[in-house]
Order: C-alpha cells, then sequence, then structure tokens
C-alpha cells in the first residue's frame, strides 16, 4: 500500500507548518467532505481520501506531528516505514474524527474491524416529527462471495503463517536489557495466517465493494444534528473482521409555516388591527390540522397562546411538546376611502391620555431586549 514518495502532510492539507490545531481540523473536515467516496465517485478521490486521513491522523496528535516535523515521513522505530493507519482503514479515521471515537474498537491483533459509514438523509419537517421508514442505498465493502471473505482462492485454503506461527505477533528479545517486545507481525499484518493462492475476485482482500440497500426507522421527534446508529450495517471487516456500524445523520428541512423550537412548534399569527382589537375565535393550522383558537379582545404583537399537545413528540418518549402561536398584528399600508373614513371617526374617538399605557409597554419591550 505505499506509493512510492509521499507528498507532505502539511502540503496535502493545504496548511502551514505552523497552522493551529483549529486550522488543521477546519482543513481537515472540509479535504474530507469533499473527498469522502461515499460522496466523490471520482477516480483516485478514495486514494486522495486515504492520504487526507493519513495525513490528519499525524497532523492532530500532538506526538506524532512533533515526530513528523522532526523525521518527516521516515519517523524511527516502527519497523521499516511509518502507517498510521495500521492497515489503510481510511473510514474509521474519518469516524474517530466526526463522532468522538465512535468508530473505536480498532485493534493490533487479529482481523479488524470493518470501518464505520456515514450516511446523510435528508428528511422533511413532518417526517422528523411523526418519524418514518426510508429506504436508503449506499456502496460498502462487503465480504467476498467468490471466497467467503477469507481472501483465498476458492478449492485452496490459507494458511498459518510460517513467520509468527499463527500468532499474528513477533517476540524479540533486546539483548542489553533482557526485555521482550512484541510487535505485530508484519508478514500475515497481525492475521495469524497468509493466503498462497489469493481470490481472483477480491484479490485476497476478502471483500468487495458492494451496493446495499436497507431501510432504517426514523422515530418520531428527531431533529438535525442527530444521527440514527444501526449496527453491523458498515463495512465488512477485512478478512473475516466484524463488521462496522452505519451512522445515519439526519437533515431536517424547514417548514413554510413551523418554526421547530426543542420540542415545541413555533407558530406566527397574522392578525389585522380589527382582530387584534375585537378578538376572535379563528382557525390555525397545527401539525395535526386546523385547530380552533380564541384571539381575546385587545391581543397585542408578541402575545403568544399556547395549543397544549400539539408540539412535537419527545423522542423514545410519551408525551409531546407544545404549538406557541405567536400573534402578529398588522397595520394596514393601503387604505380604501371607506376605510380610511371609519379609521378618521376611529381617531377622534381615542382619549390621548389613553395611548401612554401602550407606549410605555412598546419602550419597555425593546429596553427588555436591549438588557437595559
Ligand atoms: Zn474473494
Ligand atoms: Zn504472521
Amino acid at each position: 500500500m505505499t506509493t512510492g514518495a509521499k507528498r507532505d502532510y502539511y502540503e496535502v492539507l493545504g496548511v502551514s507548518r505552523g497552522a493551529s490545531p483549529d486550522e488543521i481540523k477546519k482543513a481537515f473536515r472540509r479535504l474530507a467532505r469533499q473527498y469522502h467516496p461515499d460522496v466523490n465517485k471520482d477516480e483516485g478521490a478514495e486514494a486522495k481520501f486515504k492520504e487526507i486521513n493519513e495525513a490528519y491522523e499525524v497532523l492532530s496528535d500532538e506526538q506524532k506531528r512533533a515526530m513528523y516535523d522532526r523525521f518527516g515521513h521516515s519517523v524511527p522505530g516502527s519497523g521499516g516505514g511509518y502507517d498510521p493507519f495500521g492497515g489503510g482503514d481510511a473510514f474509521s479515521t474519518i469516524f474517530d474524527a466526526f463522532f468522538g471515537g465512535a468508530a473505536g474498537g480498532r485493534t493490533q491483533r487479529g482481523p479488524q474491524r470493518g470501518a464505520d459509514l456515514r450516511y446523510n438523509l435528508k428528511l422533511s419537517f413532518e417526517e422528523a416529527i411523526f418519524g418514518c421508514e426510508r429506504e436508503i442505498e449506499f456502496r460498502r465493502l462487503e465480504n467476498c462471495p467468490t471466497c467467503k471473505g477469507n481472501g483465498a482462492e476458492p478449492g485452496t485454503d490459507p494458511v498459518r503463517c510460517p513467520k509468527c506461527g499463527g500468532s499474528g505477533e513477533v517476540r524479540q528479545r533486546a539483548p542489553l536489557f533482557n526485555m521482550v517486545t512484541v510487535t505485530t507481525c508484519d508478514s500475515c499484518s497481525g492475521t495469524g495466517y497468509v493466503i498462497p493462492m489469493p481470490c481472483r475476485e477480491c484479490r485476497g482482500e476478502g471483500r468487495v465493494r458492494q451496493s446495499r440497500r436497507i431501510t432504517v426507522k426514523v422515530p418520531a421527534g428527531v431533529d438535525s444534528s442527530q444521527q440514527i446508529r444501526i449496527s453491523g450495517e458498515g463495512e465488512a471487516g477485512p478478512r473475516g473482521g466484524i463488521p462496522g456500524n452505519l451512522y445515519v445523520a439526519l437533515d431536517v428541512q424547514p417548514h413554510a409555516l413551523f418554526v421547530r423550537d426543542g420540542n415545541d412548534i413555533i407558530l406566527e399569527l397574522k392578525l389585522n388591527v380589527a382582530q387584534a382589537a375585537l378578538g376572535e375565535e379563528l382557525e390555525v393550522p397545527t401539525l395535526d390540522g386546523p385547530e380552533r383558537l380564541r384571539i381575546p379582545p385587545g391581543t397585542q404583537t408578541g402575545q403568544s397562546f399556547r395549543l397544549r399537545g400539539k408540539g412535537v413528540p419527545f423522542l423514545r418518549q410519551s408525551g409531546r411538546g407544545d404549538q406557541i402561536v405567536v400573534s402578529r398584528v398588522m397595520v394596514p399600508n393601503r387604505l380604501n376611502d371607506h376605510q380610511r373614513k371609519l379609521f378618521q371617526e376611529l381617531a377622534r374617538t381615542f382619549d390621548p391620555e389613553d395611548q401612554g399605557e401602550h407606549d410605555e409597554g412598546f419602550f419597555g419591550r425593546i429596553k427588555d431586549a436591549l438588557g437595559l
């Protein structure tokens, strides 16, 4: 898997040598999104993605970065060549980065665990609120059907690794200190066996990239930035390793009328001056269809009304939030002659003294908003 001359890790991420950890992280995320093999089908994207991951794994780790700064790609003491990947597991690296170690479980010995995958699922506002079932399709590495995942050509078998005798590790005694060092066997990469006749379909890798279709159950009450973990639906582990997980990241679309605030739904209700002044019983839209709401006389802009239990269901619990209807009194910006006359007539009936309270209320609200 070594590909001749390696590019400088800083160059790979497009950052300066003095870049801060935050700059490195940002550069990595941007590039990883751009070249993730699930997104980018261009030839060479996967190799590029691997390169980005490798660079990030080193530059994001203070110690590894210091070593790299000093020794470049030829880090001493790692048994010839520096392979921070431990077997080229590109996906688990990105998942460590995105989900804080969700991939985990990567071991040095025995078959490796398959990589985790991420799928971005777009949901409508209602689908997120009430839950749904969605069929998704994605490509992943699966156990090779020809060799059943062991990497050996049908009719042949993997054999015990002659170098380590099947243990996957090599013990060396350092004569000077009488210490035993244990390292992963490089001849079998720690699996304990080698394949004399590699399977032609998968070239001994034991896995082939295939399309997979599954139905995802989205529970009621989810929101953007949440993800659903589906155990074992990630990539197959190389040569019989346990599969990784699939993480379905949710992206909930906004609604034309409703705005979500946690488990509550906010609806702005426009009232004309007459409705606000006189009060009225009217119909307002809710997630469950139209609902009657009584607006009392003298309703002001910003006044809110609560429709209990008409909000978003609590995730994996019973009960729902509320719908909060916030009124907004609309002053007409155009009047016909008749309306103007009526307003003029109305104006004469108002006692100028009576305006004071409302003005203060209005300015009071502004003061509150400005924190004065
Ligand atoms: Zn095969
Ligand atoms: Zn071995």
